[in-house]
């Protein structure tokens, strides 16, 4: 017999990890997520978060989880699909596709839930999926999970796709179902991917649209609309797909799209059929937080006054900050251990921004990736700058 160990195997893949500095060593979050953050015991900075919005610690958010918690409990009791779905559910789904100006939605425990359950229902044996070459490893997983023939094309480069799809045609059989499938705002980059460009394209092949809009949800378009609003395109994205994690402040994902796809979605999703459903608190809470922006959209306008001033800022210190259309702004170093080192020494002047490292991005590529919010005040992201050009200059990033 094959000599096995039950559990040995656990500490030599983790001790590898660690030989090769892959092992995640999570710092420890001591208060909400805010400017001026708890973190290891330490009060820093937080340029990291996804909370773009300042969100996460709304009072208007908190008193709705409350209320909700008080009046329906602390769980739900269920999956949606058997004694589940609340008053509650509904109303965040209604809410979402009030908000996302399409006819239907469909709310799921994550958006990688939400990836993970639709995306190989969609596309199975016989169809295509394209993905673009840099789409988050949800959607990776999604695509796994599906008997469909898979597709790459250049990151963000619809000639490519075209040269796809054109090949796709050439088959016999031709794909019964193509679906292209993006993110709309990179979360390495920070760019947005070509829209306009994909639904051209999917127009031409009868194809389907779907777009993961976690880093836009919030944060582009009108009132924090999304992707699909920032380029005018509604109804012809198929399936705007979003999460609640992020911009939104609480956690969840959303497919928004037509009464069909939300018919569709709920009864095949594997992970909306067969996982628990949101407790309440974090139903409402959701609802309060899309209420709050369809009717007010100054923390939309002060997360970009703040992104342009924090991106002005770094340039003038002399930082690459690559290519970034959004919030999320890559502080280029070049070397995986330098990134490191960058992130350590801001950590001990008080900054919170983690390293981004191979193999996230390319060898030669690490970063330190850093994000605003409408939260952060002047003074606070000046005393960011400070640390920045401090550290830079002592580990020879700028001069
Ligand atoms: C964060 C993220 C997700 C996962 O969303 P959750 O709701 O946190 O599970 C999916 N797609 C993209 C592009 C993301 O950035």
């Amino acid at each position: 017999m094959v000599d096995r160990n039950p559990t040995a195997f656990l500490k030599q893949e983790y001790d590898e990890l660690v030989s090769k500095s892959l092992d995640w060593r999570p710092r420890t979050l001591m208060s909400s997520s805010k400017p001026w953050s708890k973190v290891d015991s330490k009060k820093v900075l937080m340029l990291c978060s996804n909370n773009y919005l300042g969100l996460s610690d709304n009072p208007e958010l908190k008193q709705a989880a409350i209320k909700a918690v008080r009046k329906f409990g602390a769980g739900s009791g269920s999956v949606r699909a058997i004694a589940g779905t609340m008053q509650l559910h509904l109303e965040l789904e209604e809410t979402i596709a009030r908000f996302k100006k399409t006819e239907a939605a469909l709310y799921y425990q994550t958006g990688f839930a939400a990836n993970a359950g639709l995306i190989p229902q969609l596309v199975g044996e016989g169809d295509l999926v394209i993905s673009d070459a840099l789409n988050h490893g949800s959607i990776i997983d999604g695509v796994r999970l599906s008997k469909a023939e898979r597709g790459i094309y250049k990151h963000a480069d619809t000639a490519d796709l075209a040269r796809v799809l054109e090949e796709a045609e050439k088959k016999t059989p031709a794909p019964r179902r193509i679906m292209i499938i993006t993110d709309g705002v990179f979360s390495m980059d920070g760019d947005i991917a070509p829209l306009p460009g994909i639904v051209a394209e999917a127009e031409k092949h009868g194809a389907m649209v779907y777009v993961d809009d976690a880093h836009g949800d919030g944060v582009l378009g009108d009132h924090g609309r999304g992707i699909t609003d920032h380029f005018h395109l509604h109804g012809k994205v198929q399936v705007d797909m979003g999460t609640f994690s992020k911009g939104f402040g609480v956690v969840g994902g959303s497919i928004a799209g037509s009464t069909d796809l939300r018919n569709f979605a709920l009864n095949k999703s594997r992970t909306w059929l067969l996982s628990g459903s949101a407790p309440p608190a974090v139903a409402a809470a959701c609802i309060a937080s899309l209420n709050l922006l369809e009717r007010d959209d100054s923390l939309v306008k002060k997360l970009w006054e703040n992104t342009k001033f924090f991106k002005e800022g770094l340039k003038k210190l002399g930082f690459d900050i690559g290519n970034s259309e959004t919030p999320i702004t890559p502080v280029m170093v070049g070397e995986s251990e330098k990134a490191v080192a960058l992130s350590q020494a801001l950590f001990k002047k008080k900054v919170f921004a983690l390293p981004i490292v191979f193999p996230m991005v390319a060898k030669d590529r690490a970063r330190i990736r850093t994000m605003v919010t409408a939260a952060h005040s002047t003074e606070e992201l000046e005393f960011g700058f400070k640390a920045f050009e401090e550290c830079g200059k002592k580990l020879k990033i700028i001069s």
